[in-house]
């Protein structure tokens, strides 16, 4: 039997301080042994490098969220730049635009999310993009760099997925696609080609029905990769191998 994977996760969060460990069972209990841990800040970088599994692949990934623009000066940019060249920083993200909690700073979010964007480039590694009500400048400006990624917790039209799946990207898919009603997530999972397609827990976030209320943690991916399976018809040990080598083509694994 295949595993699951999780392709963005955040059990590096505060939410999983008292039961990181019976999280971590529910993962092997689930067969969910691949998981790649996001972190937005240098210190839960450190974090997640310490935890770790016998039976799970963790990896784990370094950027600043598009949220945090404003508390970035440049002394605290070079220190995340430097930890990018760090070889246990698989991937660059979560980076990207959020225009629905922030909006009055586009301009700092697009020079810091383009700073980084040639940071990938320059350091060949992929990255995880985050774009909230920004999906065209966050197109725009990935167009312009030569550079491979996955479009994590996509929330946007279908049409706009295929254009990222143009530059080479990966579409990820969370929890909402399992949702009631949920509508344009279906449409995307129906027309993302099989092997640009990974899934995501995004915890403790976006936790997948029938859990919704919940905290979410990985094990729930499965949630996810099944609702997938069902509305696409496919046999499930075939799509957990593709996702699994999608995700290690993506982060060159
Ligand atoms: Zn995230």
């Amino acid at each position: 039997m295949m595993n699951w994977l999780d392709s963005h996760c955040h059990i590096n969060d505060k939410a999983f301080k008292d039961d990181l460990e019976s999280v971590l069972e529910n993962m092997v209990t689930n067969d969910v042994t691949k998981a790649m841990i996001i972190s937005s800040y240098i210190e839960d970088f450190y974090y997640a490098l310490n935890i770790e599994h016998e039976k799970i692949a963790f990896k784990r990934s370094l950027g600043i969220y598009p949220g945090d623009v404003n508390d970035v000066d440049e002394e605290l940019f070079e220190r995340f730049a430097k930890l990018y060249e760090d070889e246990r920083c698989i991937a660059i993200g979560e980076i990207g635009l959020d225009y629905y909690w922030v909006k009055d700073n586009k301009e700092r979010q697009k020079e810091i999310f383009e700073r980084q964007l040639a940071l990938a480039v320059e350091l060949d590694k992929p990255i995880i993009v985050h774009s909230r009500e920004a999906i065209q400048d966050t197109y725009d400006l990935i167009k312009k760099y030569p550079v491979k990624g996955v479009m994590h917790c996509y929330s946007d039209s279908a049409e706009m997925a295929k254009e990222f799946v143009k530059l080479g990207f990966y579409i990820s898919i969370a929890g909402p696609v399992t949702w009631k009603k949920a509508k344009e997530p279906l449409r995307v999972i129906e027309n993302v080609a099989l092997d640009r397609l990974l899934i995501e827990t995004d915890c403790p976030y976006l936790t997948p029905a029938p859990l919704r209320g919940r905290r979410n943690e990985p094990a729930y991916v499965v949630y996810t990769g099944q609702k997938i399976c069902e509305h696409l018809c496919l046999d499930e040990e075939d799509f957990k191998k593709q996702l699994n080598e999608n995700y290690h083509r993506l982060f060159g694994l």
